[in-house]
């Protein structure tokens, strides 16, 4: 049984967020501590901690991860690109352990990342 964790609490609504996407797999929200003009958080609904624990039966919903967050990337009008970051264990400088996409975007990216 996954931890629950501040994400969770998210998707059971039982703190607040700023939720621009949800559908019946993923919810998305504004990352509370912003890197970019524009940080959107893409989670599963499903806790899966870290991408490392994915298993094969996970495939399309890692899909539709993407997906939902290209769609989010274009709804926010960032047309000239943007990054999609997935943090993955302690050096990966993953902080919460419930599987995120970041989008960031709304200024130019610099490579490589810290
Ligand atoms: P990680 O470091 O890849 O695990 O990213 C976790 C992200 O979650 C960080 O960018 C945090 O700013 C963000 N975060 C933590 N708590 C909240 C919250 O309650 N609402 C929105 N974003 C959060």
């Amino acid at each position: 049984m996954p931890t629950e964790t501040i994400f969770s609490k998210i998707i059971n609504r039982e703190i607040p967020a700023d939720i621009v996407y949800e559908d019946d797999l993923s919810l998305a929200f504004r990352d509370v501590n912003p890197q970019a003009p524009v940080h959107i958080l893409v989670i599963p609904k499903q806790p899966i901690p870290m991408v490392a624990d994915a298993v094969a039966a996970d495939q399309s919903l890692l899909g539709h991860l993407l997906l939902v967050a290209a769609q989010i990337a274009k709804a926010e009008g960032l047309a000239k690109g943007f990054r999609l970051v997935i943090n993955n264990g302690e050096d990966g400088g993953q902080s919460v352990p419930h599987l995120h996409v970041h989008i960031l975007g709304g200024r130019s990216m610099q490579w490589p990342p810290g």
